[in-house]
């Protein structure tokens, strides 16, 4: 097992319970295949279960998530682990292949285009948006990243069954198939900065949506 280097911050430590551990704020792992490649995201008792099964192959993160356990009934000494934030593994499981189109889910494809309607550039919350198809189902549009954009209920109903040249209305955005490494950041809304960098280094540069 790879940890020792880095050792959890000691504030709080005697007063805090199991109780106080901020489990649902701990940010995910990065988990990368032994060839360094993005895998997907794992929480931390997964994280926990890599490295105590010895299945960390190296750490890449400039981040430690400090998690601590239960005290020594011998010692009293609270066993701690410092996971790092982006962790590569040593099994062979490659859940996303390289050219593997990513999940089209309605949380990602919110967070492709930019939480906006593509047609009027409303600002929509998660619950308004409705997912539309450029070209419609009816006249031979396929339910994928390149054929689907989030839209305003307004826009929705107003283009209805038509082509956006039929319906007169423009897009403000061409949609795109991201790549994995692109999913993985528009997965996570709670993202670490290196883990961000790693990732956008494996992303193709796009115009960003400025409205
Ligand atoms: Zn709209």
């Amino acid at each position: 097992m790879r940890q020792g280097a880095v050792t959890c911050p000691r504030e709080n430590d005697d007063a805090a319970t199991e109780e106080d551990d901020p489990v649902d704020v701990i940010p995910r792992i990065l988990k990368l295949d032994a060839g360094g490649l993005p895998v997907e995201w794992v929480d931390w008792r997964e994280a926990v279960s890599l490295y105590f099964t010895d299945k960390i192959a190296w750490e890449a993160g400039s981040e430690k998530i400090c998690l601590r356990g239960g005290r020594s009934r011998e010692t009293g000494i609270r066993s701690e682990l410092a996971i790092d934030s982006i962790i590569a593994v040593r099994d062979r499981s490659h859940r996303f292949a390289r050219n593997l189109v990513p999940a089209l889910t309605r949380r990602e494809l919110y967070h492709r285009d930019g939480g906006l309607c593509l047609y009027c550039g409303t600002r929509l919350g998660f619950s308004q948006m409705q997912i539309e198809h450029v070209v419609p189902r009816s006249k031979g549009g396929v339910h994928e990243w390149t054929n689907v954009v989030s839209t305003c209920e307004a826009c929705n109903r107003y283009k209805d069954d038509r082509t956006p040249e039929q319906a007169g209305m423009s897009l403000l955005a061409l949609p795109y198939e991201p790549n994995l490494a692109e999913w993985l950041i528009l997965a996570n809304r709670r993202i670490l900065a290196d883990q961000q960098a790693f990732l956008e280094r494996l992303a193709p540069r796009r115009q960003r949506l400025t409205v």
